[in-house]
């Protein structure tokens, strides 16, 4: 940029005053002016965030009283953004008077985002100067739901949660508390509470979010995340818009970046043109549910080109078992392996899959020669998208790893790791044993496999009779909202006996939190302490998310015991909560909770949480000697700085990491096979003479053929395969107006129940219409602006239309982040995003809901208040939709197939209805479509697979639990 010339505006507002005369002689020329730099001058000044040892007194003059020069002095705290996952490096600038954030910027020493963040980081400032956060612990007054609140104190909130929940373990009600998480915290911290108790009880948001891309991974090689090195990509492949919006935003698209300027070339998957798929050398729109028939006419391809790494396929795959399995009549030899698979694969030719998916079979076959050229330097990712959206959207996970192990471009510099590789994990102070509990409502019999907790089953469990939640702790999540079928969830909610006592743990008011009985405020990203460690690329990092005004307090001289004596109003941190509240439960020890919550340091008292910290950053390998040098120690270094990188970014291969001679000792090796086993459980396997650790999987090597497909009563998913999503083109009646519609994407400035409360962010994006190309809109004579009514199987919602060529013929699209709501007798809360609403249950399981009015200007001590010029809210499509979980990944399947309708003369923007008989009906209809255990030896789950806080192996046998 640079200094410019005046515009013909400029010049005529600086001649009548409205703007002081910027460019009168010598103007520019005073000292700070930046307009007198060039283009890499100010290139440069932004590579020079001030020098951490300038950060307790850093001074820039106020730029809002510019051109007037006001100095303005800053104490720099570092914690991470709590907006996605990625967890960049934020820094905080406090006044040093007011001891008031003023801002937030990047933090250069972060090794993931490197100073740099996407909207929704700086953003932070809004959400926690928002006039309408909760600030205080409230407990409802009247009945749940009806919107009356009266503040409590923190230790009422404590001591009534920890009494009920004393009694339901003492009882032995364990399976009747649970803690569901939405947006996840610090990492292992729950792994400590939640054993501690001896509960099964963690809930997450896992299987409406990515666990069919997880369970793709799992069972090529036992790791469930991708972690893509693409800066060091020579071919980049996307499925979903990953760039813009997707998982690792800003980390990701950074590197993406990097690697496109170093000559990779980027193709994306996706129906529409996000803005991802407007940067690729290659968009491939295709029709929703055929990606994984695309990937297979690619893997056809690199077969029958010979561009596959043999090297890695002989040594790095079951093609052996494979061989004996399923072609026993063949001699075992790699070229059979390889004909084989040609065989296997002959009808996925490129004309197949563009005749499924409409993306032309010649742009497949050049995508495909490229991918087998680039090798090892493959680098992709598939996160939510396809993967979540389809009956068998596993398989799109599943097909994409296909490729990456024909190029061998498995944990190779370039391609893609898993991501277990790239992340840290925590020690903590103690060890509590796995639980002796198997909670069915988590993990119910009907889904062996399910990668995650069948979360979006729980309402529908519970309307069964299958148990209850006394104690129910909905923690930053919002199903209500976030979830399909929320009025099932409302229906529970609203039952006491279905829900005992349900504590909401939110920075914010959401739709759920209106049905709790406590509702406890959690600090935002400065407002908190937790560890993140994120695969972000090919090396390994921990940050230290941290409420800056206590660290600045510290600095300071001041002693605080409790977070929330620095933070606004009461508002507190989990991880202090936690600690408090086990302590609670367990006063005099005699449940063996107490001694999990002991110091390591001190005995017999309470843990504080430097000492928490400290202990696991004592044990972070490089950082003591790094901080020493520093003369600090492990926990003043990470919160002086708020990251360590661990390794740099040569985490390659590991499944070739020989193991030493103490693991060998005593081990047998399975002459079949060439596992390595030591006690009863397989540690490695021997490639080309050499014992190495290898993939944790049953062949200890990516599993082509999955012999724990056919045990688990799946024999015809052995291999990697296309499955015919439940929104085929074969199962929708064109003639009846039904569509697929696509609701799974988001707008890259939004999250998604938690950016309501950030003004900048609510001001760029707050309407989600839906999108539909020029062709569809023609045929059903639609301008952009026209109302549409969505029927889905369990009711519909009235939405406006959108006309745009970025839209595939034939499929509708509608973001999944906007919409939200509150009630006239709520609580105020997000009014800069919500719609007020009417909501009426005239039926049992009839459920409408109307729009009373949309975004209005409101008084507060934030002037912007009064200056909102955005009415429309949006609509709640996701209510509307039906549970479809996957059967065997346990996934919900997000596409929706909808009959696309003019609406009646009465129906009105935003209209909803749902009838949640209908739903709980489709709900039996998906679960007809499972397999349940037992599997092998009565076991209820694969041993091999992972499990989120896995509990003792004993409750893995149904009988012996018996
Ligand atoms: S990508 Fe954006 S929202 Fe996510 S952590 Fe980074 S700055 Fe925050």
């Amino acid at each position: 940029m640079g200094y410019k010339k005046p515009s013909f505006i400029e010049n005529i507002a600086e001649k009548v005053g409205i703007i002081p005369d910027l460019h009168k002689e010598n103007y520019q020329k005073f000292d700070g002016d930046m307009r007198q730099f060039s283009d890499d001058e100010v290139a440069q000044m932004y590579q020079n965030f001030p020098p951490p040892d300038k950060w307790d007194d850093w001074v820039e003059y106020n730029p809002k009283v510019w051109p007037r020069k006001e100095k303005k002095t800053y104490q720099i705290v570092p914690t991470t953004c709590f907006n996605c996952e990625s967890a960049c490096g934020l820094t905080a600038f406090i006044d040093k008077e007011t001891q008031e954030v003023k801002k937030f910027e990047g933090n250069p020493y972060h090794p993931g985002s490197r100073g740099r963040n996407c909207a929704k980081g700086p953003a932070t400032i809004n959400q926690i100067t928002d006039p309408d956060r909760i600030l205080f612990p409230l407990k409802r007054k009247g009945k749940r739901g009806e919107g009356n609140w009266e503040r409590v104190s923190w230790d009422e909130a404590l001591d009534t949660i920890a009494a009920r929940i004393r009694k339901a373990i003492k009882e032995d009600r364990h399976n009747e508390i649970a803690y569901h998480v939405g947006r996840p915290g610090a990492e292992g911290f729950m792994n400590w509470i939640l054993p501690s108790w001896g509960i099964d009880g963690h809930n997450s948001h896992t299987n409406v979010c990515s666990s069919g891309a997880r369970f793709g991974y799992n069972l090529w090689y036992g790791f469930d995340r991708p972690s893509p090195d693409h800066s060091e990509a020579k071919f980049i492949l996307l499925i979903s818009a990953h760039l813009e919006s997707g998982h690792y935003f800003n980390p990701h698209a950074q590197r993406i970046i990097e690697g496109k300027m170093k000559g990779a070339k980027l193709a994306t998957m996706d129906p529409r043109l996000s803005n991802t798929a407007s940067m690729s050398d290659y968009w491939m729109p295709t029709y929703p549910g055929t990606e994984a028939a695309v990937l297979l006419a690619m893997a056809l391809i690199i077969l029958q080109e010979g561009l596959y790494n043999r090297k890695y396929l002989e040594n790095w795959t079951n093609w052996e078992e494979y061989l004996i399995a399923r072609h026993a009549d063949k001699k075992i030899t790699f070229e059979n392996y390889i004909a084989a698979m040609i065989d296997e694969y002959a009808a996925y030719t490129p004309e197949f899959a563009e005749k499924e998916s409409g993306v032309k079979a010649e742009m497949i076959r050049e995508i495909a020669i490229k991918i087998g050229e680039a090798g090892e330097r493959f680098a992709s990712h598939n996160w939510r998208s396809a993967g979540a959206s389809n009956l068998g959207g596993w398989a799109v996970a599943r097909n994409l790893h296909f490729l990456t192990v024909l190029t061998g471009a498995v944990g190779a510099k370039g391609g893609t790791s898993p991501n277990s590789w790239n992340k840290f994990k925590p020690q903590v102070h103690t060890a509590p044993k796995p639980q002796k509990k198997w909670n069915e409502l988590h993990f119910p019999k009907e889904y062996p496999l399910a990668f995650f907790e069948m979360s979006q089953l729980l309402p529908h469990l519970l309307k069964e009779g299958r148990g209850k939640m006394d104690v129910y702790f909905s923690r930053v999540f919002n199903p209500i909202w976030t979830y399909p079928d929320g009025f099932t969830w409302m229906e529970m909610f609203m039952d006491e006996s279905k829900f005992g006592l349900h504590t909401a743990l939110t920075p914010t008011w959401n739709e759920t939190a209106f049905f709790a009985d406590f509702v406890l405020p959690m600090g935002l990203a400065s407002e908190r302490h937790d560890i993140n460690s994120y695969a972000t690329h090919g090396g390994t990092w921990v940050a230290f998310r941290q409420p800056v005004l206590r660290e600045a307090a510290r600095r300071n001289g001041k002693h605080i015991t409790y977070t929330y004596e620095v933070n606004p109003g009461e508002v507190w941190e989990e991880d202090e909560f936690w600690i408090e509240l086990s302590w609670r439960i367990d006063p005099d020890g005699s449940m063996g909770i107490k001694e999990h919550f002991e110091s390591p340091y001190r005995k017999g008292e309470k843990i504080t949480i430097e000492e928490y910290y400290q202990y696991i950053f004592e044990r972070v390998k490089g950082l003591p000697e790094t901080a020493k040098k520093e003369g600090l120690t492990e926990f003043q270094y990470m919160a002086k700085y708020g990251a360590f990188e661990i390794e740099k970014g040569e985490s390659y291969k590991k499944n070739e990491t020989p193991l030493t001679k103490d693991q060998l000792k005593g081990t047998v090796v399975d002459k079949k096979t060439g596992v390595i086993r030591k006690n009863g459980k397989d540690i490695g396997v021997m490639v080309e003479g050499k014992a190495v650790v290898g993939f944790p999987t049953p062949s200890r090597k990516n599993e082509f053929y999955s012999q724990t497909m056919v045990d688990w009563k799946w024999p015809e998913y052995a291999l990697p395969t296309y499955i015919k999503s439940h929104i085929h083109n074969d199962v929708l009646d064109k003639s009846k107006g039904e569509y697929v519609l696509v609701p799974t994407f988001r707008l890259p400035t939004l999250i998604h129940s938690r950016s309501a409360n950030a003004k900048w962010l609510v001001e760029i994006s707050n309407r989600n219409p839906i999108w539909m190309h020029p062709d569809d809109a023609a045929k059903w004579n639609f301008k952009t602006g026209d109302l549409v009514k969505m029927n889905t199987d369990i009711g519909y919602f009235i939405d406006k239309v959108w006309v745009t060529q970025s839209m595939k013929p034939g499929v509708v699209a509608c973001s999944h982040h906007i919409g939200r709501w509150r009630r006239e007798q709520d609580k105020t809360g997000n009014r800069w995003a919500t719609n007020t609403v009417n909501i009426e249950n005239n039926e049992p399981g009839k459920w409408k809901m109307s729009t009373k009015s949309g975004i209005k200007p409101f008084e507060s001590n934030d002037k912007d208040s009064k200056r909102i010029f955005w009415k429309d809210g949006g609509v709640h499509q996701n209510i509307t939709h039906a549970v479809h979980p996957d059967p065997i990944s346990g996934m919900h399947t997000w596409h929706q197939r909808v009959r696309i309708e003019k609406p009646e003369p009465d129906e009105k923007y935003g209209d909803i209805f749902v009838d949640t008989n209908k739903s709980h009906e489709i709900y039996k209809e998906w679960l007809a479509m499972t397999r349940p255990a037992p599997g092998p030896n009565g076991l209820r789950r694969p041993l091999w697979f992972k499990r989120a806080f896995k509990p003792d192996e004993s409750t893995y046998y149904i009988d012996k639990e018996k």
